[in-house]
């Protein structure tokens, strides 16, 4: 792997890349030997007869294609403390919570040395490339960037979001150091008790250091847009506390006090440049770069579930660029963005063939009709073999499975990418969505699992009054601002307005995903809507599909209706009855 962050050298680093993908498939059998020689003697690889075998053919001949509900029994041992080699070689010592919530509930992944390891690789050859194109001064970035608690597992491991795992590792700050994306917020600020509070701050050190500040991150878009909107809210109180040189008493955690309180001098001086600035805008156009004038970028997630959040970043962006992050997740990396010059829309990543060995499920579209629902269940209903990373086809659409150095093998990891073309011999993906993710508009991720035990804890209430939910369906819906749930119900017989206004707020509280949760209560999500339909509205979908060539037998009620299916959602909306807005939050 790459030399330590003190000697970061960019073109070595651009170097090192093109060499592992040059003969991408090499690097990948490579790798795929490594993993299996250092992880042989876990448990989960005996019991499948490897033998010491490390060449693909064996490995693909021996191991299941697995989820995560196949390796649950053996993270869940780890989390408790069992330290034999289970899943790798070497001892786990530190779980990430991953979003995904098919129980309804976190899923436990293994993270180790590895694990970070390959984030800083990723994060040092995206740095590269993009710096090559846009670089920066040595100055400071303002990165909206937060620390949720680790806790303790049951058998004593530390255990917190993927992110929290990453900063709160030495190497992090090493090679944030190495790249010159050094925080302009203390530690504290990062690392605070509490969300809002943090957000302040993050905002106050980016005015104190606003000449410093090089450019804007966050791990995702909608954290960015959510740190400016709040920015709209807050300005004056910021222009006071520099003024004065005392901080809100909004900021209450004494570890940022203590912290803030360094940093915090008055600065009349400073509080009317941005008294000026702000007053000189028109609707908050440009705001960003009005307040950082030094700024090249802003970096961040902005693709799949981002995407709804670029006009709006735009506009406060003005002509500053956007340049969209990495691709991963809590299991682990796959792809570095190194063509940042492209718009996040056309975002592609190219995948590290040292950090995993990756197979790729050729998905098939049920009905070549691009009508046809993105999110639709029976969408990617059609499975092949996997194929390896150099034998994808441009223009083709997969499901990723990955294996990795942290305990990972042929793991599904759910996500659907097409293959937009090659860098070397690697190859460049465009995230496509979720497989089975319905109902997402920022962090949350809520899938047809979550949906269906919402509607069914919701229903429960329907029970008292002998009526139940014929069929439903749901909707994210962009227009209004924040974003919010709508879900869609079909319904036996007349409900009371009562009764539904509670089912409504019911359907809210039972989306218990951490995301979803968290965001519903700043805001960054809105209230979730319950409409009802006629009766017969489902009937008119399927009728639809059948239209369309669908086969009667195959055909799955679309439980979320994206924004290209207008059909289906012109069909929901034209038949709704009554709607009704939560109020459980
Ligand atoms: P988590 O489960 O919270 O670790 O989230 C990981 C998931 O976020 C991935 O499996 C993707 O579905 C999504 N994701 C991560 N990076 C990107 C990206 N660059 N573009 C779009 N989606 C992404």
């Amino acid at each position: 792997m790459l030399e330590k962050m003190e000697e970061f050298d960019p073109e070595k680093v651009i170097e090192e890349f093109e060499a592992i993908t040059r003969d991408a498939g090499k690097v990948q059998r490579e790798t795929l030997k490594k993993i299996l020689e250092e992880n042989g003697s876990a448990e989960y690889l005996q019991s499948l007869g490897l033998n010491g075998r490390t060449d693909p053919e064996s490995f693909k001949t021996c191991v299941p294609l697995v989820t995560h509900k196949e390796l649950e029994p053996y993270i869940h041992r780890i989390a408790d403390g069992d330290p034999s080699p289970i899943l790798t070689g070497k001892p786990i010592t530190t779980i990430s919570l991953s979003s995904g919530t098919t129980q309804g509930k976190p899923k436990f992944v293994p993270f180790n040395d590895e694990l970070m390891e390959s984030t800083m690789q990723i994060y040092r050859t995206s740095f590269a490339f993009r710096n090559r194109e846009f670089p920066i001064g040595n100055g400071k970035g303002l990165q909206f960037i937060y620390s949720s608690k680790q806790f303790q597992t049951k058998g004593g491991l530390a255990a917190g979001t993927a992110t929290t795992n990453v900063y709160r590792n030495s190497q992090f700050k090493e090679t944030m150091k190495a790249i010159q994306s050094q925080s302009c917020c203390p530690d504290e600020v990062i690392f605070g008790p509490d969300f809002h509070q943090s957000l302040y701050c993050h905002l106050l050190c980016g005015l104190i250091f606003r000449d410093e500040v090089q450019f804007v991150f966050s791990t995702f878009a909608h954290s960015i847009l959510h740190a400016f909107r709040t920015f709209e809210q807050v300005w004056e109180e910021l222009c006071t506390d520099i003024r004065e040189g005392v901080l809100s008493n909004r900021v209450s955690a004494p570890s940022i006090r203590a912290a803030m309180s360094k940093l915090l001098k008055p600065n009349p001086e400073l509080a009317d440049l941005v008294y000026k600035k702000i007053t000189g805008l028109s609707n908050w156009y440009r705001l960003i770069p009005e307040l950082f004038p030094n700024a090249k970028y802003i970096y961040g997630i902005m693709t799949g579930s981002m995407e709804p959040y670029l006009r709006k970043l735009r506009h406060y962006a003005g002509e500053l660029p956007l340049l969209s992050a990495d691709y991963g997740s809590s299991e682990g990396w796959i792809g570095a963005n190194v063509n940042p010059k492209l718009p996040p829309e056309s975002a592609t990543f190219a995948v590290l063939p040292n950090i995993g060995f990756f197979e790729f499920i050729p998905l098939k579209h049920n009905i070549e009709d691009q009508d046809q629902n993105q999110m639709d269940p029976s969408f990617f209903q059609i499975e092949h073999e996997p194929v390896d990373l150099t034998e994808v086809k441009i223009g083709e659409d997969y499901e990723i499975i990955v294996t990795n150095f942290a305990g990972l093998y042929r793991y599904k990891l759910g996500d659907v990418v097409k293959v937009m073309g090659f860098h070397n011999s690697t190859p460049e993906l465009k995230f496509v969505c979720r497989r089975n993710l319905l109902l997402t508009i920022n962090i949350d991720k809520n899938t047809e699992k979550d949906l269906q035990l919402a509607v069914e804890e919701a229903s429960k209430l329907l029970g008292e009054e002998k009526l139940e939910v014929v069929d439903y369906s749901s909707h994210v819906d962009s227009s209004t601002d924040p974003g919010h749930y709508v879900i869609f119900w079909e319904i036996s017989g007349e409900a009371g307005e009562e009764v539904l206004k509670e089912c409504c707020n019911c359907l809210d509280r039972s989306f218990i995903d951490a995301g979803y949760v968290s965001s519903r209560k700043v805001n960054a999500i809105g209230a979730l809507e319950l409409r009802v339909v006629r009766r017969g509205t489902f009937q008119k979908i399927l009728d639809h599909y059948l239209g369309l060539g669908s086969a009667l037998s195959q055909f799955k009620t679309p439980r979320c209706v994206g924004p290209t299916n207008n059909l289906v959602l012109q069909i929901l909306c034209g038949n709704v009855v009554e709607s009704y807005f939560s109020t459980a939050f």
